[in-house]
């Protein structure tokens, strides 16, 4: 939504376009998360900056062609006000689900079909099963008037990839599972040319560490990292020494408990 706003403004036809952000979220900044620092103010302000409209508490009741419709709750879950918002273009992020081959394994997922997975990222009933990324279950951080799902972040993901494979080894080596994610979350969010970052640990609350600071300098560093992680990647590299130290010297690690 930045980046088209950002690209409007280059192309010198933002004065033309109405913008509206959608959101089941409580409140702008809230991401799932309830916050993280003051993300609240500084994506509100954010928005207000860029003349971009926003309806929070709100469920998309059906789609045409050219409009949306949309319900906004109170607090209570309770209809407050019906949108029908006209457009031209516009972009729906649906809610998640996992995929049709697991759904309604008993034990092995969730109803909305994501894997059931303990601190060590294992199935309890499958224990050859191990699961990570978007596709575990994790219970939302509370109950909103619209549901809203917990965030699974990149950075929180290697987290869990590197535990996992440690517990592998492990188990193989004919021990149990010892190592757990760090599950914190280090996030660029690039808006086209500014941007917001943000870093939480844990990534669920409540938590030891959360900072979020907005900048130009995040636009640069979001390509910047885009660079350097394809290259990381292309060469095979997970987390390099020069990786590594820096995001340890901020206390940022993969594993938790673990030096
Ligand atoms: C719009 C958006 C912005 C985001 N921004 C950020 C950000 O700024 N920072 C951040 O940290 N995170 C961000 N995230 C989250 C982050 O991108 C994801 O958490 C991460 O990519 C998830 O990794 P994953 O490996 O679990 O899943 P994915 O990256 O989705 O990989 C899953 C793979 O499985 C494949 N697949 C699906 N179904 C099947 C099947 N049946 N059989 C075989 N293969 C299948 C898919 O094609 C895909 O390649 C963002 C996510 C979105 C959607």
């Amino acid at each position: 939504m930045f980046i088209a706003e950002t690209d409007l403004r280059k192309r010198k036809i933002r004065d033309k376009v109405k913008m509206t952000y959608v959101t089941s979220e409580p409140y702008i900044g809230h991401l799932g998360l309830g916050g993280v620092g003051d993300t609240k103010g500084m994506l509100e302000s954010e928005l207000r900056n860029k003349h971009i409209d926003w309806i929070c508490n709100a469920k998309v009741d059906k789609i045409e062609d050219g409009m949306m419709y949309v319900t906004e709750v109170d607090e209570n879950g309770v209809e407050k006000k019906k949108h029908e918002l006209p457009f031209k273009h516009s972009m729906m992020l649906p809610a998640f689900k996992g995929i049709d081959a697991l759904l309604g394994i008993e034990n092995l997922v969730n109803p909305r079909g994501f894997v059931l997975v303990d601190e060590h990222q294992r199935n309890q009933t499958y224990k050859n099963i191990y699961s990570v990324g978007v596709c575990i279950a994790i219970p939302p951080l509370s109950q909103t008037p619209v549901p809203t799902g917990t965030p699974k972040t990149g950075y929180m993901i290697e987290s869990m990839v590197t535990a996992t494979a440690h517990n592998i080894r492990e188990e193989l080596d004919g021990g149990q599972p010892t190592h757990k994610g760090s599950w914190n979350a280090l996030c660029l969010a690039d808006f086209g040319d500014t941007g917001i970052a943000f870093l939480a640990m844990p990534q669920i609350p409540p938590r030891n560490v959360q900072w979020a600071s907005r900048g130009k300098w995040v636009h640069w560093a979001k390509i910047a990292y885009e660079k350097y992680f394809i290259r990381k990647v292309r060469k095979g590299l997970s987390e390099p020494i020069y990786e590594r130290l820096p995001l340890k010297m901020f206390g940022v690690m993969r594993l938790k408990g673990k030096k």
